[in-house]
């Protein structure tokens, strides 16, 4: 009988499901979009149930379709879109409010008030993050006072909290497992990420209740099985999508690096067995616990990456195909001077400044479509090294390269422009698909069939090295140039 590992791959657009093989080639994949609500300016919220219903309907479909049964599935793994809160009623398994998605900025208020308190410092110490929006613990706060049904599920103790991760595995366990994974708790801004628990200063300070929230585990646990597809079929490993694709990219060594070009761009980097936290307005963030071993990461976050792309062919319909922009980008004017700073939603690291708003700077009588296009992926590149930098002065480590990933990196002019502003080594893999390969990982290694990270080491195979092919002057005049655009952007809003 054939065996597979199947991935719950549940992003911020789409829900994936992945089946590989016991050698960690993608079987199948099947995929399916989901609806987006934009209530008010700058809020984002999604229907919990219609992921959980895609996501069971998705498994049925993917087995089905390979004629498989649930002995087939050795275990199941899952990653997730991080930060997405959602509150529902354990009796009823009904959300009491629309999940707030990670990029939803209803918060901004509240965040700001806790910085002008100084509350921030206690915030980051204890968690390794910044007050933003962005995390789950003002998000789960706004849903608390601001939505009827909290005082009575609160009062019959039948509210629980999770993000996807936790909800997932809720509904597939059919409510037995209420736990999280410890890469997920640390991007709620109420974990401990040093003591491993839930924070009771910071819960004081939200004013959440302690009974709502899920118990923590390592990535690779006995997170419960499924009885929905047949027989039961174990889940064994769990980690949210950036620390899951920093396992799928096998950087288990201090300095190793992963960045990852989806909607958003998460460039993390393995900082070791020890919590630092950063003076360049990083993250430090949990990358993983396996087998009792924690290692830890620096993230810096690019909220706008593959979105703006879609925002060129959707908005200003420049394209057809996000495709088009790799031919697009050789056909770019060499005597153009143009600079975008895709501060669409904000900006995240290290400027973490929500209020910006893009902005073109050198357009000319000349300035095409094709420039356009080149100084949108370009502008990725500069604020991909600019996260670079800032790692490098807090890490003290030098970064010679990083494993890239996500839908952009098909796009080869994108890695060359990667190579020509960061100078250094960009290596693409033979599998793109990192997020869901690190969640197979996890779930073989809760079942025995990897014994250890040095087991993925070997198992990680590069696809393509690009380097530079201009010289470090000239990338360091555009990188002055950058920053003085950025900076400025940065001050106006
Ligand atoms: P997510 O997992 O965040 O949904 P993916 O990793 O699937 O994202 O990547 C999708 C993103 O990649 C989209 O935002 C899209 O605009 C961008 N993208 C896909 N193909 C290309 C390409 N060839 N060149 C540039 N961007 C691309």
């Amino acid at each position: 009988m054939n065996k597979y590992f199947l991935v719950i791959d549940q992003g911020t657009t789409s829900s994936r499901i992945v089946l590989y093989d016991k050698h960690f080639k993608i079987f199948d994949i099947i995929q399916k979009e989901f609806m987006q609500f934009f209530p008010n300016e700058g809020w984002v919220e999604h229907d919990a149930t219609e992921i959980w219903n895609d996501v069971k309907n998705l498994i049925a479909k993917i087995l089905k379709k390979n004629k498989l049964i649930s002995k087939n599935i050795i275990s199941i793994g899952i990653t997730n879109q991080r930060e997405t809160t959602v509150l529902w009623n354990k009796k009823t398994g009904t959300p009491i409010y629309r999940a707030i998605v990670w990029q939803d900025r209803r918060t901004t208020k509240l965040c700001e008030k806790l910085k002008k308190q100084g509350i921030n410092k206690k915030i980051q110490k204890i968690t390794g993050l910044e007050v933003d929006p962005y995390f789950s613990g003002t998000k789960i706060k706004w849903i608390i006072d601001n939505v009827k049904e909290v005082k009575k599920n609160l009062k019959s103790n039948n509210l629980l909290f999770g993000t996807i991760d936790t909800w997932l595995l809720w509904n597939l366990t059919n409510g037995k497992s209420h736990l999280t994974d410890i890469s997920n708790a640390s991007r709620t801004m109420i974990f401990d990420s040093q003591k491993e628990k839930w924070s009771d200063e910071i819960l004081k300070i939200l004013n959440i209740p302690k009974k709502i929230l899920p118990t923590v585990v390592e990535n690779t646990f006995d997170f419960g099985s499924t009885k929905l597809f047949g027989n039961e079929i174990p889940i064994g490993g769990m980690a949210g999508d950036q620390q899951s694709a920093t396992i799928g990219q096998a950087c288990f060594i201090k300095g190793q690096s992963k960045s990852t070009y989806g909607t958003g761009c998460f460039l993390l980097m393995n900082i070791g067995e020890k919590f630092k936290l950063s003076k360049n307005r990083l993250l430090t963030t949990v990358a993983f616990k396996i087998n009792g071993k924690k290692m830890f990461c620096y993230e810096g976050s690019i909220f706008v990456a593959g979105s703006v792309i879609q925002w060129l062919r959707d908005n200003l319909k420049l394209i057809k195909d996000t495709g088009e922009t790799d031919k697009l980008y050789k056909k770019a004017n060499k005597d153009e001077n143009l600079y975008f700073v895709p501060a669409l939603t904000g900006l995240g690291a290290p400027y973490w400044n929500p209020n910006a708003r893009g902005t073109f700077f050198g357009i000319t009588r000349k300035t095409s479509k094709e420039d356009i296009i080149k100084a949108s992926l370009d502008s990725l590149s500069f604020q991909t090294y600019e996260l670079i930098e800032c790692m490098e002065k807090d890490s003290k480590i030098k970064i010679s390269e990083i494993r890239v990933d996500g839908g952009m990196v098909k796009n080869n002019s994108f890695l060359q422009s990667l190579a020509n502003v960061s100078q250094i080594k960009i290596i693409r893999p033979n599998n793109v698909e990192t997020t869901s390969l690190g969640a197979a990982y996890l779930a073989a290694i809760q079942s025995g069939y990897l014994n250890s990270t040095s087991q993925i080491n070997k198992l990680w195979k590069k696809n393509k090295i690009v380097k530079a092919n201009i010289s470090k002057s000239i990338s360091k005049s555009n990188v002055r140039k950058w920053k003085l655009i950025i900076n400025t952007v940065n001050n106006f809003y």
